[in-house]
């Protein structure tokens, strides 16, 4: 079942502090147009989200945390969690590479994630890709095998429409090294059929897949011709106010297109 909405996620990362993001936000505001076809969810640092979740127009942006803590409240200096985050944001984050790979985060703590969200009304971006190595020696599948399992046994059949799945390879995310559309388009597949395996077909064919890895205004549209991705995650385009409105624009064009075949 195509969508009938594309998912257009900024992920800032560690960068903007309050200042920069609130006038980074109104400079969006003024050039993005709010397209009923696309949903456009800017994920700025933890710090931000609470006064850009004042300043924020919710018919044209929504919120993501780019990460939390799984547990509800407690002795957990320093961390924020998704309870705490409930409200202020829609979205959320869970297991990008650079959480697994730079913080060493564990499939058992992005299931816990994945679960924290769903019980806040946060709905989870679960985040999954293999590194070059494992791509050269042909483990792409095993691993986002044990990452979507790994992710997502926690959750029931009826909690999966929350989920969405981002599917960014670890080698293209930030190098500017572009994946192949016919790969994801494979991979793609790839991960439906594993879906249908854990939930069945309808729930392969419903869930929402994006593409994300060094995405500019260049290359988005190949991505949104792929059948079975519905929407991107952009980390460095997403700081370009230009470059993130011409990829939204490509995502309301491609929307437009599947809607008059
Ligand atoms: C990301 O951070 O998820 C990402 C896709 O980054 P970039 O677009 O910079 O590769």
């Amino acid at each position: 079942m195509a969508h009938d909405k594309k998912i257009i996620v900024g992920n800032w990362k560690m960068n903007l502090d309050v200042h920069e993001a609130s006038l980074y936000l109104y400079q969006l505001s003024k050039l993005v147009k709010v397209h009923r076809d696309v949903e456009v969810v800017l994920a700025p640092t933890v710090l931000t989200l609470q006064s850009l979740s004042l300043q924020v127009n919710l018919r044209q942006f929504k919120l993501a945390a780019q990460n939390f803590y799984w547990r509800d409240h407690g002795f957990f200096t320093g961390e924020v969690s998704a309870t705490q985050l409930r409200g202020i944001v829609q979205f959320g984050l869970v297991g990008h590479s650079e959480r697994r790979h730079i913080f060493n985060e564990t499939d058992k703590e992005v299931r816990n994630k994945v679960a924290a969200a769903i019980r806040n009304h946060i709905r989870p971006i679960l985040c999954i890709g293999e590194t070059a190595w494992e791509r050269a020696n042909n483990e792409t599948h095993d691993v986002l095998h044990d990452q979507l399992i790994g992710g997502l046994s926690n959750i029931t059949s009826e909690e999966l429409d929350q989920v969405i799945i981002a599917y960014e390879p670890v080698w293209a995310i930030g190098d500017g090294q572009n994946a192949n559309p016919d790969d994801v388009t494979k991979v793609v597949g790839m991960i439906r059929r594993q879906i249908e395996h854990l939930y069945g077909a309808a729930a392969a064919e419903s869930i929402q897949i994006l593409y994300g890895g060094s995405v500019t205004p260049d290359s988005a549209a190949a991505y949104f011709a792929i059948p079975g991705i519905d929407g991107l995650l952009i980390g460095g385009s997403s700081l370009d106010a230009r470059a993130f409105n011409e990829i939204i624009e490509k995502a309301h064009k491609s929307s437009a297109e599947t809607k008059k075949e």
